[in-house]
């Protein structure tokens, strides 16, 4: 089985249709969002109705939840309060509806899936050091646990208790018996200073996964959220993947 794991979307629709012009030869691909379909960008509606036409599975995000109106906002940037507050005003009633049917996470023999942490997936935690990351490898049991969040994609192995490291490597080999934390980046707002998207490629029986970037045209989203009135911030940042 092989499978396209992508998160952080953020309503950049040019992102996710420069994704899926990417994968179009690889038939074969099941796709996994892990969440923030909305938030920060242009295309909140076209987003959502383009994930959900073809992830198996969509997770819901702390921008999602924002943007439903479930959660307050008091903790966001002013950048990203402003977004959401555009984003409740556009988004329709059935996708409103739609994001407040999603899950948190997603379980089974070979993957855990999150949008922040296994640890307390509903509290939107951030695993910011290798002591964040060993506590959450506590908290899932299959080998493989898939993240965003961040929006910077990150390998971290276990390879026995206690024994936490990061692998720098764009393709990274499953080894039996060892437990993977991966991070799969952003696709809408990279942020590890590089501006193209971010998404993985899981070969389950080859044991490899493959992180990949794609370039998608940042000026035609930015041209967008300049006409919705978006911070400048979030307009910027968008070229710079910062
Ligand atoms: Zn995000």
């Amino acid at each position: 089985m092989r499978y396209c794991i992508y998160s952080d979307v953020h309503a950049n629709l040019e992102a996710l249709l420069a994704l899926l012009a990417d994968v179009q030869d690889e038939a074969d691909l099941h796709f996994i969002f892990l969440g923030d379909a909305v938030g920060y960008g242009p295309n909140p509606n076209e987003c959502i109705d383009l994930i959900r036409a073809h992830a198996e599975v969509f997770l819901i995000g702390n921008h999602d939840q924002a943007a439903i109106s479930a959660v307050n906002i008091e903790n966001f940037n002013p950048y990203a309060r402003k977004a959401i507050l555009w984003t409740r005003e556009v988004l329709t009633v059935e996708n409103k509806e739609f994001l407040a049917s999603l899950p948190f996470k997603y379980v089974d023999d070979d993957m855990t899936l999150v949008h922040a942490t296994p640890y307390q997936p509903k509290e939107w935690h951030y695993i910011f050091t290798l002591s964040d990351a060993l506590l959450n490898f506590g908290f899932f049991t299959s080998p493989l646990c898939f993240i965003g969040h961040s929006h910077n994609p990150v390998s971290i192995v276990r390879r026995q208790e206690s024994d936490v490291l990061v692998v720098n490597s764009d393709e990274v080999f499953i080894e039996a018996g060892e437990k993977y934390l991966i991070n799969v980046g952003s696709l809408g707002q990279p942020r590890d200073g590089i501006s193209t998207s971010c998404y993985v490629v899981l070969d389950l029986d080859a044991r490899v996964i493959q992180f990949r970037r794609v370039w998608y045209d940042i000026k035609a989203t930015q041209k967008k959220m300049l006409a919705v009135s978006m911070p400048e911030y979030l307009i910027r940042r968008l070229q710079f993947g910062r």
